[in-house]
């Protein structure tokens, strides 16, 4: 999912606050140290040399398993990504979303995020 906290406008997207999902720098501080300080995206070693890319409290944070997947909005649910993780993980949590909303148009998908809102509006 899309940085719900701020920090990131790589998709031109406008900014808006969400009145959950506030991520105070102290949580911040327990992700990077839960990461050592390097990104958690899957390919990112791979991506960059073999050498996972540091992140740092301005990083992207980023739901694990997105909220309109289901996903909750607590620590263990959320991972610090570089720039390139996280435009990849983007896309593929929007693939996620609309295959999910294909397969049932019932109310479960979750409107937390602010960011794109696009793909809920016609639910
Ligand atoms: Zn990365």
């Amino acid at each position: 999912m899309v940085d719900i906290w701020g920090n990131n406008n790589l998709l031109g997207l406008q900014k808006q606050k969400s009145k959950r999902g506030t991520l105070y720098s102290f949580d911040k501080d327990k992700i990077l140290q839960r990461q050592k300080g390097l990104c958690a995206g899957k390919d990112c070693k791979k991506e960059h040399n073999g050498k996972r890319v540091p992140i740092n409290i301005r990083s992207n944070f980023d739901h694990v398993k997105p909220l309109a997947l289901g996903g909750k909005d607590i620590l263990s649910n959320l991972q610090a990504l570089c720039p390139n993780c996280h435009q990849f993980k983007t896309r593929e949590d929007r693939k996620m979303i609309s295959l999910r909303k294909k397969k049932s148009s019932s109310n479960n998908i979750n409107l937390h995020s602010p960011v794109n809102l696009d793909v809920f509006k016609s639910l």
